[in-house]
């Protein structure tokens, strides 16, 4: 089975479609989160996700941006976008979006192989995995050996095998291309992995981020896709979104 592995779209149509295209035909769509805030279609996104996603699960955005938890902890451009989106989304993809289950979950075992989902840590929704350190909890505790999570917007991730720790980074060569790099994930082996962002990579690589996951081969591809960044930004601007919010997409930060 092939999963495809979207995490933090962040209303980025361009860059959604993008990965569409790019990631042709996949068996199962794992949605971790932050489909919408910061980026200026929230409607336009949850249309296509809403009916593929196979599993998805809330983010902090899509809970700040539903109106169910208070923007206070956000900074201002982050909160100026949620209570944007918050306005903007239909009623119907608001009710939807509010229905949309809190992390980890797990999705039905194939070919012998256990993922859990999540937006930030499995251990909590908020927490940012961003070092072993943060790392070294959720990697002991969780009940299968592998993670998928979203939420830093660097793709990438972490594995433990004993005592031996070991940081993800995919390697490209061009980033005026699309890019693929696979990684085995023996057993044996822990991992927290990392698809990336969709919609706003801050990894200092523009290209729309995603993962695909083969469960026979139990191998992971990370991947990396140009897209219209130019007219993601002007719909941002032309929303009358905070200019940085299009300034970063050309920066990939
Ligand atoms: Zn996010």
């Amino acid at each position: 089975m092939r999963a495809l592995i979207l995490s933090d779209i962040h209303a980025n149509l361009e860059a959604l479609n993008a990965v569409l295209a790019a990631a042709s035909h996949w068996d199962v769509l794992w949605n971790l989160g932050d489909m919408v805030g910061y980026g200026a279609s929230p409607n336009e996104v949850l249309e296509i996700v809403r009916p593929i996603s196979t599993l998805a699960v809330r983010g902090n955005h899509d809970r700040a941006c539903a109106g169910l938890s208070s923007t206070m902890n956000f900074n201002p451009t982050a909160r100026a976008a949620a209570l944007w989106t918050l306005d903007e989304l239909r009623l119907d993809n608001l009710e939807w979006l509010r229905r949309v289950p809190q992390g980890p979950l797990e999705p039905e075992e194939r070919d012998g192989v256990r993922v859990t989902l999540a937006h930030g840590s499995p251990l909590d929704e908020d927490q940012y995995i961003l070092n072993m350190r943060d790392a070294w909890a959720p990697l002991q505790q969780m009940t299968t050996a592998i993670t998928f999570v979203g939420h830093t917007h660097i793709q990438g991730g972490f594995s433990q095998k004993q005592q031996d720790w070991q940081e993800i980074r995919p390697r490209y060569r061009d980033t005026r291309v699309e890019e693929g790099w696979t990684l085995a994930l023996p057993s044996g082996t822990r991992h927290l992995i990392n698809p990336g962002s969709v919609g706003q990579p801050r990894d200092c690589d523009w290209r729309a981020a995603f993962a695909t996951f083969d469960t026979e081969r139990c191998e992971v591809t990370y991947h990396r896709v140009p897209y219209d960044v130019g007219a993601a930004q002007a719909r941002v601007l032309t929303a009358g979104l905070p200019e940085r919010l299009a300034a970063r997409l050309r920066e990939g930060r």
